[in-house]
């Protein structure tokens, strides 16, 4: 399958992984949008959070405790910050496996920018 994420989490394509367990990987944003902007994903091929179905639920409370963990090594979990998922066209989604954006280290903008 031509997934940029899939070969990621192969590790066909490089990145600078800050979590990895038996169903999720974390890693640096190519192109961050804050001081600390991690991806977080599921190691199974989701494409999209329509696409999440009820076998799912538990890897996404995964992906919540990943992204818990991770904002409190990388020093935000106090000073606070966002985790963003895009689903669809309107949403500027462009790489289709499910992923959760995890975003901080500064004031964040309006949600809607
Ligand atoms: P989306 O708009 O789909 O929610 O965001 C996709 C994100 O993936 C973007 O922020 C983009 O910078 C990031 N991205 C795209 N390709 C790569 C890549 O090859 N490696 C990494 N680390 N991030 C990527
Ligand atoms: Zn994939």
């Amino acid at each position: 399958m031509d997934c940029i994420f899939c070969k990621i989490v192969e590790g066909t394509i490089p990145s600078k992984k800050v979590f990895e367990n038996d169903h999720v990987v974390a890693f640096h944003d190519i192109q961050p949008a804050a001081p600390v902007h991690m991806l977080i994903i599921p190691k199974k091929h989701i494409a999209a959070m329509n696409d999440v179905a009820e076998e799912d639920l538990p890897l996404i409370g995964e992906i919540h405790q990943a992204a818990l963990q991770i904002a409190r090594e990388q020093g935000v979990a106090e000073s606070g910050y966002r985790l963003i998922n895009n689903c669809g066209k309107d949403s500027g989604q462009v790489v289709f496996h499910l992923h959760y954006h995890l975003l901080g280290g500064e004031k964040l903008g309006a949600l809607n920018a």
